[in-house]
C-alpha cells in the first residue's frame, strides 16, 4: 500500500487524527496548518466513548486518558441550581466502555503531533485552493503547488477546501447563539460535580480538568458579531446559582474565548475527485452535544480504514461518504434540536422545558444517546495498523 500520497489541509484535531490514521496505514502525508503553530486555543474539550474507541483504533487511547479528567457525575440543572437530569459517568463507562473524558484542547493536539514522524506537519502553510485532476488533486499554499494522490480538507468551519472544490455549497450561517469557553484557575477543594445550567436563551456549563482546574463554557441568543465589555460575562451569569459565582471569579478575563455558533447546511457528498471533507468543513455542528471533534476523529478512522481496504481509492472514497455522510448529518441535526430547546426565552416554554428534563428517567436520556455513543471503527481488530 506505500507510496500513496496524501495532503491533510487543516491541522486541527480531525487533521491531524487524519494525518495519523494514513501514516499508519501506509501512506505518504504533509499536513498543511496555517497557523505558525500547531496547538489549540485553551479551552477543554469532552471526549465520549464513541470517541475514544477512535482513539483506541488510533493507537491512542492510553495517552489521551492520561491527559483527560473523569468526574463521577454531570448532569443538567435549572436557572435555580435544581438537578433536572443526572448522569452517572461510571455507568455511561459501564454501558459504552469508556467515561465521558474532559482533555485540555492544546494536549490533544499535542498527543496527535507527537505521534507523527516530524517530517509530517507544516505550520505557517495556508491552503489558497485545491482542484481535482482526475486521480489526483492539486493544492495551492503559501509556500507552493503540491500535487497528491488524495486531500483531505480538515480545514474547518470556514474550509477553503469546501470553497474551492464545492462551490455550490452554502456558506455557514449564525445559529443565534454565541459561545463563551475558559479554563480556570485551580480551584480548591471541596470541588463540584460538573453541570449543564440551562436558563432562558442562556446556558452555563462547567467540568472538571486535571489540576484543580475547570473547563466553563457558556452560550446565550445575542446578535452576531457582538464584541464584550470587560466583565460583560461576568455580569451576564453573576448572580446565577454556586458555584457559577467561584467560577467566574477564577477565569482571568484575558482567557476567555467567544466565537459566533454557525451552523452549515448539509453537503450531498463529502468526496469530489480525489478531494475529501472531514470534521467542521463537512458537518459543522452546535456545540450542544459535544461530538463535533469526536465525529472528526471517527471520521478519520473510518477514512483510513476504508482506503486501507482496497487499492481502489475512489471506491474506498464512496465508502467513506456512504458511511459517513448520513451518521455526521444525524448528528448535526440532534445537536441542533437540542440547542434549540436551550434557546427557548418565553417563560411558560422554559418552564415546561425543566419539567420535561426532569420526569425523563437519566437511563432514558443515555439509551438516546446510545446511537451516538455506540459507534465502533470499521474493522478495529484486525485492521491493517489502525
Ligand atoms: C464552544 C464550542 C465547544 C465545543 N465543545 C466540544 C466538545 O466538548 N467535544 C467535541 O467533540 N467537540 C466540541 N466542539 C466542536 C469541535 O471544537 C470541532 O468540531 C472540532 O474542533 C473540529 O475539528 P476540525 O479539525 O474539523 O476543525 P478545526 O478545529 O476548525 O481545525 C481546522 C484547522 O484548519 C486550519 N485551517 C483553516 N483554514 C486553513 C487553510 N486555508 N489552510 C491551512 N490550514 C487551515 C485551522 O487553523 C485549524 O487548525 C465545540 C465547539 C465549540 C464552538
Amino acid at each position: 500500500m506505500g507510496g500513496r500520497s496524501a495532503v491533510v489541509v487543516g491541522g486541527g484535531i480531525g487533521g491531524l487524527a487524519a494525518a495519523v490514521a494514513l501514516h499508519r496505514t501506509g501512506w505518504d502525508v504533509v499536513v498543511l496548518e496555517r497557523a505558525e503553530e500547531f496547538t489549540e486555543v485553551g479551552a477543554g474539550l469532552s471526549l465520549w466513548p464513541n470517541a475514544m474507541r477512535a482513539l483506541v483504533a488510533l493507537g491512542l487511547a492510553d495517552r489521551v486518558r492520561a491527559i483527560g479528567a473523569v468526574e463521577a457525575a454531570g448532569g443538567v440543572r435549572d436557572r435555580t441550581g435544581r438537578w433536572l437530569s443526572r448522569l452517572d459517568n461510571a455507568v455511561i463507562a459501564r454501558r459504552h466502555g469508556w467515561p465521558l473524558l474532559v482533555v485540555h484542547r492544546a494536549d490533544l493536539v499535542r498527543v496527535l503531533v507527537e505521534a507523527l514522524p516530524p517530517s509530517v506537519p507544516h505550520p505557517a502553510a495556508e491552503v489558497r485552493a485545491v482542484r481535482a485532476d482526475g486521480d489526483a488533486a492539486v493544492v495551492e499554499h503559501r509556500g507552493g503547488t503540491v500535487r497528491a494522490d488524495l486531500v483531505v480538507g480538515a480545514d474547518g468551519l470556514r474550509s477553503a477546501v469546501r470553497r474551492s472544490c464545492w462551490p455550490e455549497a452554502r456558506e455557514p450561517g449564525y445559529s443565534g447563539c454565541t459561545a463563551w469557553r475558559t479554563i480556570t484557575d485551580p480551584l480548591p477543594d471541596p470541588r463540584p460535580d460538573g453541570a449543564v445550567l440551562w436558563g432562558r436563551g442562556e446556558r452555563f456549563g462547567y467540568t472538571a480538568l486535571p489540576g484543580g482546574r475547570f473547563y466553563c463554557f457558556a452560550a446565550a441568543v445575542v446578535p452576531e458579531g457582538g464584541a464584550d465589555e470587560p466583565g460583560a460575562v461576568a455580569r451576564r451569569f453573576a448572580d446565577w446559582p454556586h458555584p457559577v459565582p467561584a467560577l467566574l471569579a477564577a477565569m482571568p478575563e484575558d482567557r476567555l474565548l467567544r466565537h459566533d455558533v454557525h451552523d452549515l447546511p448539509p453537503l450531498s457528498t463529502f468526496v469530489r475527485g480525489r478531494v475529501v471533507l472531514l470534521g467542521d468543513a463537512a458537518h459543522a455542528m452546535d456545540p450542544m452535544l459535544g461530538q463535533g471533534a469526536c465525529q472528526a476523529l471517527e471520521d478519520a478512522v473510518t477514512l483510513a480504514d476504508r482506503l486501507a481496504a482496497t487499492p481502489d481509492v475512489d471506491a474506498a472514497l464512496a465508502a467513506y461518504d456512504a458511511e459517513r455522510r448520513p451518521r455526521t448529518q444525524a448528528v448535526v441535526r440532534r445537536s441542533a434540536r437540542l440547542a434549540a430547546v436551550t434557546r427557548w426565552t418565553w417563560p411558560p416554554a422554559v418552564a415546561a422545558r425543566d419539567l420535561a428534563a426532569r420526569l425523563v428517567p437519566a437511563a432514558l436520556t443515555l439509551r438516546a444517546m446510545a446511537p451516538v455513543l455506540d459507534w465502533t471503527p470499521p474493522r478495529s481488530a484486525e485492521g491493517v495498523g489502525l
